[in-house]
Parts: structure tokens; C-alpha cells; sequence
């Protein structure tokens, strides 16, 4: 495989490169290259291939480009976008990719080829994206958990993934498991309420409650609590540290440090248990190894947790953690589950029935490491479409929303020259479903062209060729995903298309640039 695929990046010959419209615009063309043909059910994979030689297999949009070497700095936008397409929507970063690459080329043409000023261009851009994402807001619907339509959400994303039907159907159950529960503030926000860990050598599993992947503190402890009442401490379990005991060589007073070492200790464990705990779960940094022996011998469940999982484990049993002594007199510190246990050949313990919000675990496997990876972004992939589409609403997938309103953009009324500007817009919007068609095999345009003259709402079939109603194919994206990733190509296109040389610099870290200005 050879780089310069990637549109890599050689120094500037003459320190300036005057033709940077071009040269850019050829950059961000070779690296959407590389991902544009992932796109939908029928989009092929990548297999990418580290210099150890180790391989990974992937559909995934940001994937690909994140694992791409030495690339062109202002390909890295797209890079860029796609992640940040990732962040806010968790889904549709190949579909932002693709059309900030139309844009882009689209936005050369009319500068290099007809004269138009860039100024004009993206102002042209900036108006389209507005009006093209207010009509898409326009041509969507609401959907509520229970609604088919959730269902129709999930397999579309999930359509182009490793074994994503049944993926799927393992996320909807697990988005119906918590249902109404899911709510903040009257928004869905499945990461407080949806765990989803990866492990290889085990089944697809959806548990009611949370798996931490990790065993006990001590295999002498009890491996299951029924009735568990839980404490979370932060509290400082290492009471002296060994660096004091070695600075102090005199016999005596090591003899004095071991003895305060251990009746701190069971000081420290004797407030824990007096709470009423028959759990404790530990976020402390370090634990004294008295500290872990008298939890042994008092019958206490306990386990480390890390930072991350704190938050679910709080809302799932009601525990607030403590973090001082004195934290351990209050009377409403302990959470509640039913059951606490481990499973001692996967390493994983299980936390059910907690007294809390409901919370769900989805155990995603795989036959290998790199097929779980990818099964498990999918499944968060689909959580989060789901997420976007209960709370935004969805519009027609496949590309139809996008294609049935084009002419409605090219129809507003710009001032002057900026009006070219929306032929851009016009030309991203119908790049999702040519790509989808072409990547499927067909020839896209002319597939474009015939679902263009039929309905609003209708695509193309991407078994039959036809033309279809993806409302009732059941072909459905979430509003989010679709906006998102409009104004994002728009920001890149809008970008790249205004720069007009590219210079060598000195020095850009952030502190020689603050020490320029100054
Ligand atoms: P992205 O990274 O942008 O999410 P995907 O490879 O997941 O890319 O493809 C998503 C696109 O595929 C969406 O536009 C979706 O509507 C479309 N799609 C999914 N299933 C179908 C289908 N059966 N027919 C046509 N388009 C589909
Ligand atoms: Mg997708």
C-alpha cells in the first residue's frame, strides 16, 4: 500500500504553495477515497495493516481514517470532523465525510473554473446548510420507544456492520429494557443507563443491571452477596505508606509504624463496617494489605471499580460514595442490589437489582479481539442513533430525505454570486445516496435520477434497483445524524475553499503563537 494514497503530506518546495485550492482539495479527495466506498448496507470493508503486520478489519468510518498514517494536514480536517461527527452523534461519519468531499470539490470548480470569489462561495455554502437543515427538521418525525420506527432506526444504522441484525435486535431490547427510564430532563441519554463492555470466548448476553469487568479484591472473599448493601469509598485505605516505614531505620520505631499501620487499619475497617455494608466497592488509589486481610475476615464483598463506572453504580443502587471519615456517620451512604456476584471463569462481576434507576449491561462478544472491537462500536453506533432519533426525530435513510430537497435549496433567493454557493449544498446532498447506489453496485447517478423524479420520501431499492418509499421499507435515519453532519462538511468545505496559499511556518505549537501575538 503505498501512502501517497492518503494524500500525504512533503514539505513545501518553495516555502509557499500558491496553487493550495488544488492541492488540498486533491488531499481531502484521496483520504474521503478511502472510506467513501464503507458507505451503507452494501459498502465494502478495509482491511488495515499496521508495520508490525497486524491486521484489523473495518467498516467503520472514523476507524479507517483514524488509523490512517501520515496525512496531509488539511486532510486531517476530515480526520477531525469525523470524530467530532462521532462525538456528538456517535453515528453518520462516513455520510459527513462524503459530503464535506463533494463540497470541496464542488467549491473548486466554481472557483478555479468559473472565476467565482471563495468569499462568495461559502457564504453561498454557510445559507444552504442553514435552509438545507431546517428543511430536513421539517420533512422529520417524532418517535416515541415503543414505535416500530425505533426498531427501523437501529437496523439501518447497524445495516453495513458485522453481524448487524442481530446486533440490532440485542440493542433495541436493550433500549426498551430501560425505556422511560433513560429520561434526563426530558432527553434520552442511554450512556447513563446502557453499559457496553466487550469480551471475547463468551455469548451475546444483555444483563438487567451492571458487569464490571474485573474479579474481587481477594480470591479468599465471598464470591456472592445476596441483599447486598453496598459502600462506595474513596477514602485513603493505605493509612501509612511503606516510603515512611523505610525512612525510618531504627527498629523501634518501625515496630511503632507496623502497629499504628494496623490499628489504623482496623480503625478505617471497623467505620466501614459499622455503616451496615456487606460490600464495599473501592475507588481508593491504593489498599492496605491489613485492610484487605480484616475484609476477608469479616465476610466482606469487595472489589475495585474504576472512575467511570462510580456514576452508574451511584444511580443504579442509590450508594453515595465517601470520601472523608467523617462521610461514614451520615445514615443514607449505602446502596442497595439484590445480588452481587462474580463469575469467576470470565472474570466479571455482576451487580443486579439494584435499588437505583435501572441501568443495562450489553456484553458484546467475538471470536477474536478485533471482531468484538467492531461489534461493540456498532452496538454504540446503534445505541446512539436510537438516541438521536428519540430525540430529534428521524427523516427518510438512504439518501431520499437529503435528495428531495435539494431543489427547494437551489430555489432560495440569494443576493448576487452567492447563490452558486448553494450548488455545492445542492451537489453534497445528492452525494449520499449516489454513493450508497454505487457502492451497492449500480449505477449511481442514474439510480439518483430516477428516485429524484418519483416521491418525497422515495429511494431506491438497494436489492431491486427500484424505487421505493423508505418510510415504509423501514429505511430510517435520525434527523441528528443527517444535520450534523451537513454543517460539519459545511465548516471543512468552507474552510479549505478560502484558503488560497499554503505557507511553510516556523513553529505552531500553541505557546509560539501566543508568544508571537505578544
Ligand atoms: P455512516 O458512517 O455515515 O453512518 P454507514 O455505512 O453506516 O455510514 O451508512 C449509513 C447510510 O446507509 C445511511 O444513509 C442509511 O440510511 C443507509 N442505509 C442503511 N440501510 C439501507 C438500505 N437498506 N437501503 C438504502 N440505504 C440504507
Ligand atoms: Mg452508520
Amino acid at each position: 500500500m503505498s501512502s501517497s494514497n492518503f494524500g500525504v503530506w512533503r514539505p513545501i518546495a518553495e516555502n509557499v504553495e500558491y496553487n493550495a485550492l488544488e492541492s488540498n482539495s486533491n488531499a481531502v479527495m484521496a483520504v474521503a477515497d478511502t472510506v467513501r466506498t464503507t458507505l451503507g448496507p452494501k459498502g465494502l470493508d478495509k482491511l488495515l495493516i499496521d508495520q508490525a503486520m497486524n491486521r484489523h478489519v473495518s467498516n467503520d468510518g472514523v476507524t479507517i481514517l483514524l488509523s490512517l498514517k501520515a496525512i496531509h494536514p488539511v486532510a486531517r480536517m476530515i480526520v477531525e470532523i469525523a470524530e467530532r461527527q462521532e462525538q456528538l452523534v456517535g453515528d453518520g461519519t462516513t455520510t459527513a465525510v462524503v459530503m464535506s468531499a463533494e463540497m470541496i470539490k464542488e467549491g473548486k470548480r466554481l472557483v478555479k473554473e468559473l472565476g467565482v470569489h471563495p468569499t462568495k462561495v461559502v457564504e453561498g455554502i454557510e445559507s444552504g446548510v442553514k435552509h438545507a437543515c431546517a428543511l430536513l427538521e421539517e420533512e422529520s418525525k417524532k418517535i416515541a420507544i415503543n414505535d416500530i420506527e425505533l426498531e427501523h432506526v437501529v437496523k439501518t444504522s447497524l445495516a453495513s456492520k458485522l453481524d448487524g441484525a442481530s446486533l440490532a435486535r440485542m440493542v433495541i431490547r436493550a433500549l426498551r429494557n430501560v425505556g422511560e427510564n433513560a429520561k434526563y430532563d426530558g432527553e434520552y441519554d442511554f450512556n447513563k443507563s446502557i453499559m457496553v463492555i466487550r469480551k471475547t470466548s463468551m455469548e451475546d448476553q444483555i444483563i438487567n443491571g451492571i458487569v464490571l469487568e474485573r474479579g474481587r479484591l481477594d480470591p479468599e472473599l465471598p464470591v456472592e452477596i445476596n441483599g447486598a448493601r453496598i459502600l462506595i469509598t474513596k477514602l485513603d485505605l493505605k493509612p501509612v505508606k511503606e516510603a515512611w516505614i523505610k525512612e525510618n531505620k531504627n527498629y523501634q520505631e518501625i515496630l511503632l509504624m507496623e502497629n499504628d499501620r494496623m490499628s489504623k487499619s482496623k480503625e478505617i475497617v471497623d467505620s466501614m463496617i459499622k455503616t451496615g455494608a456487606n460490600t464495599v466497592l473501592i475507588a481508593s488509589p491504593e489498599v492496605d494489605q491489613a485492610v484487605e486481610d480484616m475484609l476477608v475476615a469479616r465476610g466482606i464483598f469487595a472489589a475495585r471499580v474504576a472512575t467511570e463506572e462510580i456514576d452508574h453504580l451511584i444511580r443504579y443502587t442509590g450508594a453515595k460514595p465517601v470520601r472523608v471519615t467523617d462521610d461514614l456517620k451520615k445514615s443514607d451512604i449505602l446502596g442497595k442490589a439484590d445480588r452481587i456476584r462474580e463469575d469467576e471463569d470470565n472474570g466479571l462481576i455482576y451487580v443486579e437489582g439494584g435499588a437505583g434507576n435501572n441501568i443495562v449491561t450489553m456484553i458484546v462478544t467475538g471470536s477474536t479481539k478485533e471482531t468484538s472491537l467492531e461489534r461493540w462500536r456498532a452496538t454504540i453506533d446503534g445505541v446512539n442513533a436510537a438516541e438521536a432519533a428519540l430525540n430529534k426525530g428521524v427523516v427518510p435513510g438512504g439518501g431520499a430525505a437529503e435528495l428531495h430537497i435539494i431543489d427547494k435549496v437551489k430555489g432560495m433567493k440569494l443576493k448576487g454570486l452567492e447563490q452558486v454557493g448553494l450548488d455545492v449544498v445542492a451537489a453534497a446532498l445528492e452525494s449520499i445516496m449516489r454513493q450508497i447506489l454505487t457502492n451497492a453496485g449500480f449505477n449511481g447517478l442514474e439510480k439518483v435520477m430516477s428516485a429524484k423524479t418519483s416521491p418525497k420520501g422515495y429511494g431506491i431499492d438497494i436489492n431491486t434497483g427500484d424505487p421505493v418509499d423508505m418510510w415504509k421499507k423501514g429505511i430510517i435515519d435520525p434527523l441528528l445524524v443527517k444535520t450534523m453532519a451537513l454543517s460539519a462538511a459545511g465548516d471543512i468545505a468552507k474552510s479549505v475553499i478560502r484558503i488560497d496559499r499554503n505557507l511553510a511556518a516556523e513553529d505552531l505549537s500553541s505557546q509560539a503563537l501566543s508568544e508571537t501575538k505578544r
